[in-house]
Parts: structure tokens; C-alpha cells; sequence
């Protein structure tokens, strides 16, 4: 025996379930088509909603930055200083928005845990959404704050659990994702927000496949339900919709403030590097010019969940461009995506313990990327897999 061979035993483990993660390589750019372990396919897995990835906009913005400032932020903002780029940004995302303030992260992930410790600690208690990301999870963990979990989109449930532990502590913290980035389905933030004001709550909203989706023009979930000034915080990322990478907290001027002194991963971690600053800030520039890449995203999520159902596949609760196609236990799913891959399709298999046990599926995301073609030969391979093993 060596001190690494349980690790070998739970790999094991995990292959035999059928829920061994194999990380596909991709040797082209972004977009509607890959090539993926050296073959073409029809790309269905991306988080590049509006097609940005590789956009020209965004290239030529990130090329110029790099040629003119370089490349690194050389140390930590709140040490060595912040650039011009950063701090621009920052002002363009909360304008778009229509928030006091913002402020970058390295990613989405760094934001919830920079975010959540520095708003609640160990006398405080936090009410979650059961469902919510691994990084709201892993930022209320780090807190050291009380983790009261409400059943999911579901109010009532929240409120009981407020009656039941608010007293006892010092302060609360309602926090849900926005968009559920499993099912697709969208948190009711308007009834969060009216239990947040009657309690007196710190509201925080996790928008991260909401920014660049929901709302006009992609201002995200804030913006979908008319809540603007209501929300006190919300996380987004740079790395879905608008195709680079970072995060973002956008909300009240003092809580930004308050994450510039606290915000851990802002103290002890470098920001973003300077040519993502740039495509990030091309990608505002994008959103504010025209609507049309976000009409055409949802344009062609609705018409290819349309299809599906027809089709007689469960799309589940998605009310967004994430399409989970519900299949039940982890090998079918992992089965169907071999089978689609086979045929030249791109659409990977989600089982435990990203979602719960028997509840595995197929996501697909839909992305302005994709042509009418594009969805037309999706659809055919999806029929021919659904037929050939059963499901539909
Ligand atoms: C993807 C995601 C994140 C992480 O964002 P990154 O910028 O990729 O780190 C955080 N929260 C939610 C809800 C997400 O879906």
C-alpha cells in the first residue's frame, strides 16, 4: 500500500459509476463548430452564449491593450496600484448595468468568495437556495456564518427558516443564483426581494448565466425583473456571455467600497490581466451598441427547445437558453453523449454530484453562435440517439 492508493480506488470508483470526468482537448477557436480530440464537431457545451469568445471586437481590443500596456497586473491592486483599464471597466460595467458601483475579480468563483465572508461571519446566519453554485456554497463556508438552506425557489420555504433562525443572529444574508445553471429555471427575485425588505435582509443575487442573457440588452437578472436599486449585491462573471474571463460585483457603492478594504481574493490575489480587461470592456461596448446578438440567442433557444419537445425529450424547468435533456441515471446520459459524439456532436453528460443522483442529463447550450442549420442537424442527431436507445 502507498499513501495514494485510496485515490486510485475512488478514480476507480468513479469510472465504474459512470461518473468519470473526461476532459475533451479542443484545437480551434470558439464557436458554433470545434474540433474536438482532432475531430470536427457541432459545439452544444460552451457557456459562450452571445459568441464572443473570438469575436473580432474583442481580439482587436485585447491586442491593442497588450501591444500599449503589456500583458500582467504585476502584483495585487491594493499594493502595487490598479490601471486605468481596470478602473474603466469597472465605471462601463456599472453604468451598464445601472447599479452605484462595481468591481472586478479574477473570476466569478473569486467574487462569491471575496463577497460572502466579507458581508457575514461566524455570529451571523446565511439563507441559501439548496441548489445554489459550488462557489456560493464554498464562500458561506468560508464565512464561518450559520448556512440555513430554503428549499429551492421556493419562498415560503424561505421565510419559515427567517422566522425560525433570524433572531439568534446578529445579521442574515438571503443569496440565490439567478439563473440555476443545471435546469435553467430563474429565481423568483421579485418575491426574494419583498421577503429581504420585510425582514430587513442583505439581498444578494449570483447572475452569472443571467449577465449578458437576461434583461434588456443582457443587463441580467436585476434588469429582467425591474429590481434596479433593490438588490443590495450581485455577482456576475465575464466568463459566460460575455466570452473572456472575470468576475464582477456590481450594487451598492458602499459594499463595493467595503470589498476593496475585506474582499480577500481582491487583497491577496492579482487582478485580471490587462488584454481581458480590454475584450471585457469591447464586450460592454458590443451590448450597448445593439440587442441583436441577445434577440438571436433567444431566438434560437426557443426554437430548439421547441423542437425537442416535440420530439418527446424533458427539457425540465428551463426557462433560459440552457437546455438540460433529461435522462435519468449517469451511464445513459454518458451513453448518449458518446452516441452524439459519434455523430459529430458536442453535448456532454451531467451526473452526481453536479446534479442530484438519478437526475443525470445532457445540457445543451444554445449560443447566437449557432446557424438555423447548425440547430436543424442538432436536433437530427438528437432524434436518431432519443430513437436508438429508447428515450423517446
Ligand atoms: C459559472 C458560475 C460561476 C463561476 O464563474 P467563473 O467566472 O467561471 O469563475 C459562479 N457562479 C455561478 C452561478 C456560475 O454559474
Amino acid at each position: 500500500m502507498t499513501k495514494t492508493d485510496w485515490i486510485q480506488q475512488e478514480i476507480e470508483g468513479l469510472k465504474n459509476q459512470g461518473l468519470y470526468n473526461t476532459i475533451r482537448t479542443i484545437g480551434s477557436p470558439q464557436g458554433a463548430w470545434l474540433i474536438v480530440d482532432g475531430k470536427k464537431v457541432l459545439n452544444f457545451c460552451s457557456n459562450n452564449y452571445l459568441g464572443l469568445a473570438n469575436h473580432p471586437a474583442l481580439v482587436s481590443a485585447a491586442r491593442k491593450a497588450s501591444e500599449e500596456m503589456g500583458v500582467g497586473p504585476a502584483a495585487v491592486r491594493s499594493i502595487a496600484g490598479t490601471t486605468n483599464l481596470h478602473t474603466d471597466l469597472e465605471e462601463r460595467l456599472a453604468r451598464f448595468k445601472g447599479v452605484e458601483a462595481a468591481i472586478t475579480f479574477q473570476s466569478g468563483f473569486a467574487a462569491n468568495l471575496a463577497t460572502i465572508p466579507a458581508l457575514v461571519g461566524k455570529e451571523d446566519v446565511i439563507f441559501s437556495d439548496r441548489l445554489n453554485h459550488a462557489s456560493i456554497i464554498d464562500g458561506c463556508r468560508l464565512s464561518g456564518a450559520k448556512i440555513v438552506a430554503y428549499e429551492h425557489n421556493d419562498v415560503k420555504s424561505l421565510e419559515e427558516q427567517i422566522q425560525a433562525n433570524m433572531s439568534q443572529h446578529r445579521r442574515s444574508l438571503i443569496v440565490t443564483d439567478g439563473v440555476f445553471s443545471m435546469d435553467g429555471d430563474i429565481a423568483p427575485l421579485a418575491q426574494v426581494h419583498e421577503v429581504a425588505k420585510k425582514y430587513e435582509i442583505l439581498l444578494m443575487v449570483d447572475d452569472a448565466h443571467g449577465e449578458g442573457v437576461l434583461g434588456r440588452g443582457g443587463r441580467g437578472i436585476v434588469d429582467h425583473f425591474g429590481l434596479h436599486g433593490k438588490v443590495d449585491v450581485e455577482i456576475g462573471t465575464m466568463s459566460k456571455a460575455f466570452g473572456v474571463v472575470g468576475g464582477i460585483v456590481a450594487g451598492k457603492a458602499v459594499i463595493i467600497e467595503w470589498l476593496r478594504q475585506r474582499g480577500r481574493p481582491f487583497l491577496f490575489s492579482s487582478a485580471m490581466t490587462l488584454p481581458d480587461v480590454a475584450a471585457c470592456r469591447a464586450a460592454v461596448d458590443l451590448l450597448e451598441d445593439s440587442t441583436q446578438l441577445v434577440d438571436r440567442l433567444w431566438g434560437n433557444a426557443k426554437y430548439f427547445k421547441g423542437e425537442m419537445k416535440k420530439l418527446g425529450f424533458n427539457t425540465g424547468l428551463s426557462e433560459t437558453p440552457i437546455t438540460p435533456i433529461m435522462l435519468g441515471e449517469a451511464p445513459l446520459a454518458q451513453q448518449f453523449s458518446r452516441e452524439l459524439f459519434e455523430m459529430g456532436i458536442f453535448a456532454m453528460a451531467i451526473g452526481y454530484p453536479t446534479v442530484p443522483q438519478g437526475k443525470a442529463r445532457i445540457r445543451v447550450m444554445i449560443s447566437a453562435a449557432h446557424s438555423k442549420d447548425d440547430l436543424d442537424k442538432g436536433l437530427d442527431a438528437f432524434k436518431q440517439v432519443g430513437r436508438k436507445v429508447g428515450v423517446i
